[in-house]
């Protein structure tokens, strides 16, 4: 239909970027696809009031889908319909963008320039196989247009950026090419890889990594790309490749995937798998602050605070040394169960996590008893039994439970009647 729609106006409609990569993946491989994002590109106008033709072929298509949502992003003049069926199916994005031919300087109107203006639009991408793009409307339907090789990387398996200084251009497709070798098993082609070395070793990361900058947008996309890498299964190769190419220096200059951090991050993988479901912990999030954890104290909030993550996580990262120093201090004085109760139920999960994965097994151990044991004791008696026993509700009431779970949790409070006694 989106194909009839553009025809209709004398329009060029391409599918471009992922989709078609992973259609001819799927092909090669004969193996089954499931594609929930499609990006759709509209080339071949003759008038400029035609720069809007992805926004008006996005209107047509939802008045024909009227179960679509429509979104229109006016800067980039691109639009985005969004099929969301069933909260428990998989949603449907199409994007639909104008091919950008602003820069071309030739008229419109000739065939040639027609091609061009896709071949522009796909020149701007990141890797030679998310830059290939097929027609959807006649003549010559279904021809694939593949301007800079990516089939054949795509057969050769590799990973291979369109242009020398794509990586300077943004960082940010550094941490792409790694999540798309990772996840599609790509080697990253040699002249690549030596790009992406040039750029980190030109300082592309002051531009990521340090304060005050002036690339919020950088920031946030190099937290999408992180945020992808880290909620995908392969997030360990992926984050030793980002060390073996020195990237994570896009992060922070000083970060490195030493011994240290990989035990704590298996150890953290432990913790995971324990606590959830019931915590509702952020996999990728509590992974990102136990790598932001690994900096020294002085640079985790700034890194936070750049990256741009919740409120929650920069608090964390900030308040983790303090909380540190706190705890650990205690807990190697503390002999009795409701004194380690009383002090670490002040402080969220996370910050917890994050001090038992740097602490010595000592300390470990007492976090990891904590949280698994200690916090699900209750004491003997509750409100209830309080109020049966003739107590009346009252301000103390909080003070005599508090004293009750502080006597049941150290062991002298074990029955019914031991717990009247104690409050009698
Ligand atoms: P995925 O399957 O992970 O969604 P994708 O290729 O569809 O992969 P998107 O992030 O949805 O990735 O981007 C869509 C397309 O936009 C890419 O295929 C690529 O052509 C282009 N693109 C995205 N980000 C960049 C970037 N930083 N630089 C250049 N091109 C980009």
């Amino acid at each position: 239909t989106a194909s009839q729609a553009a025809e209709k106006r004398g329009w060029h409609l391409y599918l471009v970027g992922g989709a078609v990569r992973d259609l001819l993946l799927a092909e090669a491989t004969a193996g089954t696809l499931m594609i929930t994002d499609i990006d759709l590109v509209v080339d071949g106008f003759h008038k400029s009031a035609d720069v809007g033709a992805g926004v008006e072929l996005a209107k047509a298509l939802q008045e024909m889908y009227p179960a679509a949502r429509l979104e229109i992003h006016g800067a980039f003049q691109t639009a985005a319909l969004l099929w969301h069926k069933d909260p428990d199916l998989d949603s449907l994005w199409v994007d639909i963008a104008t091919a950008r031919t602003e820069f071309y300087p030739y008229p419109a109107a000739n065939p040639e320039v027609e091609a061009s203006s896709i071949r522009q639009d796909l020149y701007r991408r990141d890797f030679t196989i998310n830059a290939l793009a097929l027609r959807l409307t006649p003549p010559r339907a279904g021809e694939l247009l593949d301007f800079f090789g990516g089939l054949l990387d795509l057969k050769a398996k590799q990973i291979r950026v369109l242009h020398a200084n794509s990586f300077i251009e943004d960082p940010t497709r550094i941490y792409r090419g790694v999540r798309f070798a990772v996840r599609l098993g790509f080697a990253i082609e040699p002249r690549t890889e030596e790009y992406i070395r040039y750029a980190i070793n030109s300082g592309v990361y002051d531009r990521t990594a340090q304060t005050n900058t002036k690339t919020p947008a950088l920031q946030t996309r190099l937290k999408t790309e992180l945020k992808h890498i880290l909620e995908a299964p392969y997030w360990r190769s992926a984050l030793q490749l980002l060390d073996d190419l020195g990237a994570l220096q896009c992060i922070h200059p000083t970060l490195k995937l030493d011994s240290e951090l990989t035990r704590q991050l298996r150890l953290l993988e432990r913790c995971l798998r324990r606590f959830d479901p019931q915590q509702n912990l952020i996999h990728w999030q509590m992974r990102l602050e136990a790598i932001i954890a690994h900096l020294a104290p002085t640079h985790r909030g700034k890194v936070a605070k750049n990256l741009q993550l919740q409120e929650d996580s920069i608090k964390h990262l900030q308040n983790l040394a303090t909380a540190k120093t706190e705890i650990i201090g205690s807990l190697l004085k503390y002999q009795h169960h409701s004194q380690v109760v009383k002090l670490l139920r002040n402080y969220d999960l996370e910050i917890l996590i994050l001090i038992a994965l740097q602490s010595q097994q000592k300390i470990r151990r007492q976090i990891w008893n904590y949280l698994t044991v200690l916090t699900n004791i209750q004491p003997i008696l509750n409100g209830n039994d309080l109020k049966k026993l003739g107590y009346k509700p009252s301000p103390q009431y909080k003070q005599m439970l508090d004293d009750l779970l502080a006597g049941t949790l150290d062991g002298d409070i074990t029955n019914q009647r031991e717990a009247e006694e104690f409050l009698a």
